[in-house]
């Protein structure tokens, strides 16, 4: 099937064609390891998942790439602040490699929570520190580079179309205010590659290098791992649209300052989580994450439904309220497939539809209102429909298969209500068998009277 991309890089839809034939490399940027990641954050991975997953169904061999940024993300996001994980490091009265353990098992959980597939290889940025080096004395010999009293930094002005991704030079010159000016710098846009350790204090990750003791610049890890594990051009780049201004234009810059290629054919970039109407960030204190999911009772996965009912190139408004209401939508199409038989056969008409919904640049909402009018069609017999819908949701993956077993798993005290309620049945005891129903919906556990009898689903995912 031709699969359209918007691809950043040439402002437009493209039809993408791999490299190798039959193949994708596929990068990633990772988190910054230094606190639980937002639900934002867990949009654009929830986003990038599908995207992978679909290329897989299209007969694509996914090789995808993520690192996990342990050291060098300053707080400003250019080359001014404190290192996000020192800093974290000092408030907790830990150290900087404690910090990047625990949200590296933190941020894996929460894939596993999300049912987002872990990418083919998870790079950490301390663990290319040689290889990041190498990067750099490549680029100092090819003459980018220039020594200031704090670092070394890339020189801009070198390269003919930095910033080619967003036309970034208007957008930077409005911005320079916000980041902090550094005097020695030659373009307002240069970034450091290699940055001094500070001499008043000592650092908990910092090396030898051959420019003093320091630590890598932060856009360099991901210019380092695309290469290593994917080469010097790849195919798609993804990332938020917060990369736009300041780490993808800088991290293309040096890829391709010392390749001379282009670092990927495809950039493709998801719009934000927002929260009343602001961007969901962990330093303006307007974050939710996984665990303020789980007080509230909502699903990790009522939230992936939730992210998927928008493109992911439109900014998507958070509230407990949508949250809430994707939560019921879920549980909804889980009440609907559970209990039906599951055949073999595959709906080709509606398989096609959904996915040719996603072949024009992931289009989830409309795939999503292709199961439901699949759900909704009376004339598709039952194992059809749910061998149809499972195949969908290899793509979506909502895990509807566990789902539809959890809601008909139920605990022993559970058993025990509902059979106390069938006695109630048939001893006509109305209101008993009413004041159970109640006491079980407050549990989670919604029951139906049939014609076979009671029929009982659990509601809270
Ligand atoms: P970070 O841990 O800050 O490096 O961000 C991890 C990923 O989340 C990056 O791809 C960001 O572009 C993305 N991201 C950050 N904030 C948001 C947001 N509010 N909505 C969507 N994606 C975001
Ligand atoms: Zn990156």
């Amino acid at each position: 099937m031709k699969i359209l991309l918007n691809n950043t890089l040439s402002k437009k839809k493209e039809e993408f064609r791999p490299i190798k034939k039959g193949q994708v490399g596929l990068y990633t940027c990772g988190p910054t390891v230094y606190s639980y990641p937002h639900l934002g954050n867990l949009r654009a991975y929830i986003v990038w998942d599908v995207l992978k997953r679909f290329l897989d169904s299209e007969g694509l061999k996914v090789k995808h790439i993520m690192n996990l940024t342990d050291v060098g993300h300053l707080t400003s996001d250019a080359d001014s602040g404190e290192d996000k994980l020192e800093k974290a490091a000092k408030k907790e009265g830990k150290n900087a490699w404690e910090i990047a353990d625990f949200f590296i098992q933190v941020f894996k959980d929460n894939l596993k929570e999300l049912n987002i597939l872990p990418p083919s290889k998870f790079v950490r940025a301390t663990k290319t520190i040689k290889e990041q080096i190498k990067f750099v004395q490549i680029l100092e010999k090819k003459g980018f580079l220039y020594q200031t009293s704090d670092g070394l930094y890339f020189d801009t002005s070198k390269i003919s179309d930095y910033g080619k991704l967003a036309n970034i030079q208007n957008i930077d010159l409005q911005e320079g205010a916000r980041v902090e000016k550094n005097k020695e710098k030659k373009n307002i846009t240069d970034f450091a590659v290699w940055k001094f350790s500070p001499l008043d204090f000592q650092r908990d990750m910092e090396w030898n290098s051959p420019w003093g003791k320091g630590f890598p610049g932060w856009h360099l890890e991901c210019s380092v791992m695309s290469q290593m594990y994917l080469g010097d051009t790849f195919d798609i780049h993804t990332g938020g649209v917060d990369h736009l201004p300041i780490h993808h234009p800088n991290e293309m810059a040096q890829s391709e300052a010392a390749t001379g290629k282009l670092q990927a054919h495809y950039w493709m970039h998801n719009e934000f989580l927002k929260f009343k109407d602001g961007k969901m960030s962990k330093s303006a204190g307007t974050t939710f994450d996984l665990t303020d999911l789980e007080k509230k009772n909502i699903s990790p996965l009522a939230f992936r439904y939730f992210v998927l009912q928008a493109h992911y190139r439109k900014s998507l408004n958070f509230s407990w309220e949508a949250l809430e209401a994707a939560q019921t939508g879920l549980v909804n199409i889980v009440r609907d497939i559970t209990g039906r038989k599951l055949g073999k056969k595959v709906n080709q008409k509606y398989l096609e539809k959904f996915q040719k919904s996603l072949s024009d640049d992931l289009n989830t909402p409309q795939a999503l209102a292709v199961l439901q009018e699949l759900l909704a069609d009376d004339q598709i017999e039952d194992g059809e429909k749910m061998a149809t819908i499972y195949k969908m949701d290899e793509i979506l993956g909502l895990d509807l298969k566990n789902l539809v077993k959890k809601s008909l798993t139920f605990s022993n005290e559970e058993k025990n209500l509902l059979k106390q309620r069938q006695v109630a049945r048939v001893n006509k005891d109305w209101n008993l068998s009413d004041q159970l129903r109640d006491q079980l919906k407050e549990i989670g556990i919604e029951v139906e009277d049939t014609k076979d009898g009671q029929k009982a689903t659990r509601v809270n995912l």
